[in-house]
């Protein structure tokens, strides 16, 4: 490392003005008094064992203790910091290979002390305008942690490092308190930084990874989580602080666009007037051709893919193709090769959380946090991804039911198959797990030794690892992709050829054949269409001349209104009730025909039902087998009743520029016809009075099976009623949500020709069709009772005035049902009820 005698002369200023200013007598004496003050950088170096890299590391073999030595040079120039937990319990949201935060850090020398700061580059000032002296206005850098110095000596630095690893300085561990959190919550307690310790360092000459055992300790844990906590007073969980040099390999940025989905780093160009001054960039690989004027040609650098040594051997090849297959999108953007799987030796010397290397990892967890998890680290800077990793839980290939979401019994389900969940966080891998069940089932395919020649594991692995590597190069969800084929198309296996949807981003659901037609593709497992442009887009490489090259990336972005192209990621999409507002973008759906393929799935599932009892018991066995299978069928019909609500009321989005193609019009009402089919669907097979009758049969059969005390406190008969009332509720909450009915009301000033009138009364007919069934007087107190709340007759209303007067006509319309003449008592009984019900409410 070579300094310059300005830095040395920067450096000898500043010492003497220290001196000078702190010659007081008492400051004299302090330092006289301690010895250790007087110990040199040689010497207390000597002492310790040294490791040389980023920085260089030293440890006391005596005590363990840490120190760091920084080179002056360093200070004052950001590093990238990124947070990984290498192993953790779920219950404090940590586990193994969880990307936790990743930032910029610098350290800055104030007096004898070295302070470690994090600031947020998304503020960019021209430094030719007056107005960056104000760049530093109303923001706040953090400072994490001031180390003292301990010696200091020709250009380096010598700090104490285990206070600031062995706090959570640097990121935080302890979960954030979440307000809306009721009754207790899993606690880790304090950090007990006694018995924490730093277990590994690595040190490379341009990064540097710590690994930090924190353990926690609390005297009184009132809730104790799960078996995989072996005492919840203790509780240790390992984290890798890692600081890596800024990259200096002249990578180019490239802007984000909405018509395409990249994850990005946002920056806010606060001296730009534009209407849009941002200058985000897309996160992506930095792939550079070997031969730049060859149309094709390999990277100089390959994105090299790690197999860990934890992969069962069986289904290693299964896994390379899926990752290979992404080379098929990297041809069309001009790379061969672009990406290479190699294995990790069984004796390798580095482990997967090493950010040298980007590594398929393979846990079997007691409580696995997702099926598969595809993080990565990106410079903040540029959006330069540096290092990523993959997750993947075995279950998801298995027959074990570990989504939270048991259907049956007293935990009955809350979103049947559409649960909340992070941006980030990618959780299809319970999909497929669900999917995979399924096709098991509906398919009567047969488990094989060999997985090459098992289609639904294959088709399930590749499209589950490719989903995963998607989202290391970049690529958030694609939620709108599963329009690519129609209804009939899409079981046909010689056209899709393995490509079901545009984009393997999306969340489809398992592609099973209607009762009587031949099964196709289970899962997609080739990149789509989408897949292929979004490549092309971020990683085809930039012509040298500015705006020759904005030309080109406009090109290639003016034909997102291609079908096949349609994009919208997780914050367009509608899997939770009355969020977001285009039905095409959701998950669980299938085809540009969803409602279609909706029934088909009901049908198949009432098929299923119907064969269930003579497929799923198995001599000698318990009825854990349909317990399972017949949970998994009732999520399959669930997720499609939430798919087809989301039409009613719906907004067709579209995000194209000015000018790009004809008909360019952001924001169009789905048609009245589409609206009324989805409801007439709902109708026919969600809110009928013999809603599944296909499963009654069965429910005698849906005992799983008994495991020491394990249904303690949990009534384990079936309970269809309540079964069947949480689906049809997780509907209504959607039909009825205030924003839906809103924006009835709204959109029918821009073309919707489907009414807030019209819907209700459509809905009523369908809560109010044929004989009355237990079913459905459970179903009628629900909705009644709803409409009672709309109404705001009882209690104060958050819907708007329209809704409130739509919801009244409804109720009036209903008072006027009764039961037809002799009728049984209990419909008697209900008609009164209802009656009751609705004349209270009138009469408040
Ligand atoms: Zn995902």
């Amino acid at each position: 490392m070579t300094r310059t005698p300005f830095r040395t002369f920067r450096r000898c200023a500043l010492a003497s003005l220290i001196a000078t200013s702190l010659m007081l007598p008492q400051a004299l004496a302090d330092s006289n008094d301690d010895d250790k003050a007087e110990k040199g950088y040689t010497e207390l170096v000597a002492e310790l064992k040294a490791q040389q890299g980023l920085f260089n590391f030293y440890r006391d073999m005596k005590t363990g203790a840490t120190h760091l030595s920084l080179d002056e040079s360093q200070l004052n120039t950001p590093f990238i910091y990124h947070a990984q937990t290498m192993d953790g319990v779920v219950e404090a949201g940590h586990f193994r290979g969880n990307f936790r935060q990743t930032r910029l850090i610098e350290f800055r020398r104030h007096f004898n002390k070295i302070e470690v700061v994090s600031w947020n580059p998304r503020f960019v000032f021209d430094p030719n305008n007056p107005l960056s002296r104000a760049a530093q206005a109303n923001r706040s850098e953090a400072l994490l942690a001031v180390l003292d110095i301990e010696a200091d000596d020709n250009g380096r630095i010598l700090v104490k490092a285990d206070p600031l690893f062995k706090s959570q300085a640097l990121h935080r561990i302890t979960p954030w308190a979440n307000p809306n959190q009721t009754g207790p919550r899993f606690s880790l307690g304090n950090l007990n930084s006694d018995r924490s310790r730093i277990a590994r360092e690595r040190l490379y000459e341009r990064n540097m990874d710590v690994v930090v055992d924190y353990v926690f300790t609390n005297d009184e844990p009132v809730v104790m989580g799960s078996p995989a906590i072996t005492d919840p007073r203790t509780i240790t969980i390992s984290l890798q602080h890692s600081f890596i040099a800024m990259p200096d390999n002249g990578y180019q940025p490239r802007r984000d666009d909405p018509r395409v989905g990249y994850f990005t780093q946002q920056f806010d160009q606060m001296t730009n007037p534009e209407w849009t001054p941002w200058g985000d960039v897309i996160n992506r690989w930095n792939l550079v051709k070997k031969d730049p004027s060859a149309a094709l040609s390999e990277p100089v650098e390959p994105i090299v893919w790690w197999i860990e040594n934890t992969t069962p051997h069986e289904w290693r090849d299964t896994i390379r193709q899926g990752v290979e297959d992404w080379n098929i999108a990297f041809e069309a953007a001009g790379f061969k090769n672009a990406i290479v799987v190699k294995e990790q030796p069984d004796d390798a010397d580095w482990d997967a959380g090493d950010v040298n290397y980007n590594v398929l990892r393979w846990t079997s967890s007691p409580r696995p946090p997702f099926g598969g998890y595809g993080p990565s680290l990106a410079n903040p800077k540029t959006g330069e991804i540096i290092s990523s990793n993959i997750m993947l839980e075995f279950v998801f290939l298995s027959n074990r039911w570990t989504l939270g979401e048991l259907f049956s019994g007293s935990a009955a389900l809350k979103e049947a198959g559409q649960g909340e969940e992070l941006q980030m966080h990618c959780s299809f891998g319970h999909k497929v797990q669900m999917g995979h069940l399924m096709a098991r089932l509906a398919s009567d395919e047969r488990m094989y030794d060999n997985i090459a020649e098992d289609p639904i594991l294959s088709q399930a692995l590749r499209h589950l690892i490719m989903h995963e590597v998607g989202h290391t190069l970049g690529l958030n969800h694609n939620m709108r992709s599963h329009g690519l084929w129609g209804n009939q198309q899409v079981h046909d296996a010689s056209l899709t050829q393995g490509v079901l949807s545009g984009s393997v981003m999306d969340y489809n659901p398992v592609n099973i054949a209607p009762v009587g037609v031949t099964q196709g593709d289970f899962y997609s497992y080739k990149p789509g269409p989408y897949d292929i442009w979004a490549i092309e887009y971020g990683y085809s490489p930039a012509l040298a001349d500015a705006e020759a090259e904005e030309a080109r990336l406009s090109a290639i972005l003016s034909r997102s209104h291609q079908p096949e192209l349609a994009f919208g990621n997780d914050a367009d999409d509608m899997r939770a009730a009355g969020r977001h507002i285009d039905p095409r973008v959701m998950i669980g759906a299938m085809t540009s025909e969803p409602i279609a393929y909706a029934k088909d799935r009901w049908q198949r599932v009432n098929y299923e039902f119907t064969q269930l009892l003579e497929k799923g018991r198995m001599a000698d066995q318990s009825h854990q087998r349909v317990f399972t299978s017949a949970n998994m069928l009732f999520g399959q019909y669930a997720g499609q009743a939430n798919v087809v609500s989301r039409f009613v009321g719906g907004v067709y989005v579209e995000r194209d520029f000015v000018g790009q193609h004809d008909s360019v019009r952001p924001y169009t009402p789905v048609p009245r016809a589409t609206q009324r089919e989805a409801m007439q669907a709902l109708n026919q097979f969600v809110f009928a009075p013999d809603t599944l009758q296909s499963m009654q049969p069965v429910l005698s059969y849906m005992q799983a099976q008994r495991r020491g005390f394990n249904h303690w406190g949990n009534n384990e008969d079936p309970q269809p009623h309540r079964m069947i009332l949480t689906m049809q509720r997780n509907v209504l909450d959607h039909l009825l949500h205030p924003q839906v009915l809103q924006r009835m009301t709204d959109t029918a000033l821009y073309g919707n020709e489907y009414s807030l009138t019209e819907m209700l009364a459509d809905l009523t007919t369908g809560i109010f069709q044929g004989d009355l069934t237990s079913l459905s007087q459970n179903l009628q107190v629900e909705y009644v009772n709803r409409l009672i709340a709309i109404a705001g007759l009882e209690d104060d209303s958050d819907y708007d005035h329209l809704s409130q007067a739509a919801a009244v006509a409804q109720l009036r319309a209903i008072r006027s049902l009764s039961a037809p003449r002799r009728a049984a008592e209990s419909s008697r009984n209900h008609y009164n009820y209802l009656h009751l019900l609705i004349d209270r409410a009138f009469a408040a």
